[in-house]
């Protein structure tokens, strides 16, 4: 870089550690909120989070981004300069794009849809929650078209959460996942029919009596053995668990919520955000207060969820060194329930209502089904009106379920009450790239399964830090996926992943 270029580009890099220290200050905001905070702080809090927020949106639209992204000009995208300029044009592009009288339209719009929603849930009225999608939809549409697109209106939304990530990409994807397991799940379904007659419910050891502090030491144990750094990050308790990061890779925190009478969500909730959060810490410290801090994309993040909660943490060679030490924490509670009883009772499929509830291989049609509703409600070619219908006859049709209501159908998730279209997606993505990622460390390190039986970690995170962790948001997603496996996403190796493992713990031949 030439002189001046060069000053622009530390002045840009200056500009962006301010704005990152306001957007990172909001989240240890939210985080408190969230934790501590008591309730009558609400309103407070509000305002001091939409002050922050306005701040870093100005600094970051102001004349003086753009003079200095000038400036500094483009540079090769392999580099590291060239990655973080190229991240900051597309955060200005983006927040400029969207005229601020929309913004704000969009934010007062979703804060009351949001509990509009809640009460139409509790009521499972869905007459109460209509109108308000009606308008956050419209919003939405608005915001697609100031952003542009090259092929349809979806794919702007879909790349806030997933830089790259096209509707026409994933049409393929969930097709082939749906060919894929749909037929496993008509066969476990038969299984399970031959089963359950005689009385045998497979998800029973985990309910029954798991005081709570027992369930938060060892959860603790298992992502500190995971390598969870506890210098930087801590552990509360929330209604929604969540991992945050206010202070880049060195301050990064989770949440947990506890059920003593259910052994499951905390366990695995536990694994799914120590997931993210390392991740997170693992970001090269080079890149604390740029844009390339962080994670590259949401599919990415869940991807790393995903794996140390499905593929490792609902492993048999998990199981193997971690069973009896989970018994020694729970002797009455599984007392005659040997280890081979509890992977089948943490890995049973079976269709169900609700998405957060369900397993490793029903999950994506749950995806899948709202993927096809939202582009469908976004292009106009399916009204709020018809969506509790449609949405019922979906679930038939992919899962074999139909909702009792519309509080545990269409009601469900929250995401649509808070204009969040377009990111459901990015939980399959997720999916089927933890697969991907967990073969080609296992390609890498053969002895990756060996270790997870003896409870050792460090050769798998060791890969993971490599080759995606370090990288933040250095490169977009699909760099990313080829950088580190040498091929774009693909679905075989999660189909066959889940085709070999129901297939075993069902007997299926
Ligand atoms: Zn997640």
């Amino acid at each position: 870089m030439s002189g001046e270029h060069e000053t622009a580009y530390e002045r840009l890099k200056e500009r962006l550690a301010t704005i990152g220290d306001l957007r990172s200050t909001t989240s240890l905001l939210f985080w408190d909120q969230q934790t501590y905070m008591p309730t009558g702080g609400v309103a407070g809090r509000a305002e001091q989070m939409a002050t922050l927020s306005r701040l870093s949106h100005e600094m970051l639209t102001g004349a003086e981004t753009e003079r200095l992204l000038d400036t500094a000009g483009e540079l090769d995208p392999s580099s590291e300069e060239g990655a973080l300029i190229r991240r900051a044009r597309r955060d200005y592009e983006r927040a400029t794009k969207l005229p601020s009288s929309l913004v704000a339209e969009i934010s007062r719009v979703t804060a009351v849809a949001e509990p509009a929603w809640v009460r139409a849930r509790e009521e499972s009225d869905w007459s109460l929650f209509a109108s308000h999608l009606d308008k956050v939809l419209y919003l939405e549409r608005e915001a697609a078209e100031h952003l542009g697109y090259d092929d349809h209106p979806y794919d702007a939304l879909l790349d806030a959460y997933e830089p790259g990530a096209r509707k026409a990409r994933l049409e393929p994807m969930f097709e082939e996942l749906k060919r894929g397991v749909v037929p496993l799940i008509r066969a476990v379904a038969e299984r399970t029919a031959e089963h359950s007659r005689d009385g045998e419910d497979r998800a029973a050891p985990l309910h029954g009596e798991f005081g709570e502090t027992e369930q938060e030491k060892f959860g603790r144990a298992v992502i500190s053995a995971f390598g969870y750094d506890w210098e930087r990050g801590r552990q509360d308790r929330s209604v929604h668990p969540f991992c945050i990061s206010p202070g880049g890779a060195d301050d990064v925190r989770i949440t947990t919520r506890f059920d003593g009478g259910w052994l499951a969500p905390a366990l695995f909730g536990t694994m799914h955000e120590a997931g993210h959060a390392l991740y997170t810490q693992g970001v090269d410290s080079d890149y604390a207060r740029t844009p390339l801090d962080g994670g590259t994309s949401m599919g990415v993040h869940e991807s790393q969820s995903r794996l140390w909660e499905n593929l490792v943490g609902r492993s048999r060679p998990f199981w193997s060194h971690y069973y009896p030490k989970l018994q020694e924490v729970f002797p009455e509670a599984l007392k005659g329930v040997d280890s081979e009883v509890f992977y089948r009772a943490i890995n049973v499929l079976e269709p169900s209502e609700i998405r957060v509830e369900a397993d490793e291989v029903t999950y994506n049609l749950h995806i899948l089904l709202r993927f096809e509703l939202e582009v469908a409600l976004i292009e106009g070619t399916l009204s709020v009106t018809d969506l509790p219908a449609a949405w019922n006859a979906g679930m038939e049709e992919y899962l074999g379920v139909t909702p009792k209501n519309d509080a545990s159908g269409v009601l469900q998730d929250i995401h649509w009450a808070d204009g969040l279209f377009g990111y459901f997606p990015t939980y399959t993505i997720g999916n089927v790239l933890s697969v991907q990622l967990f073969d080609e460390a296992v390609r890498a390190h053969a002895g990756i399964p060996e270790q997870i039986r003896e409870g050792e970690f460090s050769v798998l995170l060791g890969w993971l830090r490599e080759n995606v962790h370090r990288h933040g948001s250095r490169y977009y997603p699909d760099e990313l996926i080829e950088r580190a496996t040498g091929r774009p996403l693909e679905t075989a190796p999660y189909l066959s992943y889940l085709n070999n493992k129901f297939g075993e713990l069902y007997d299926l031949g």
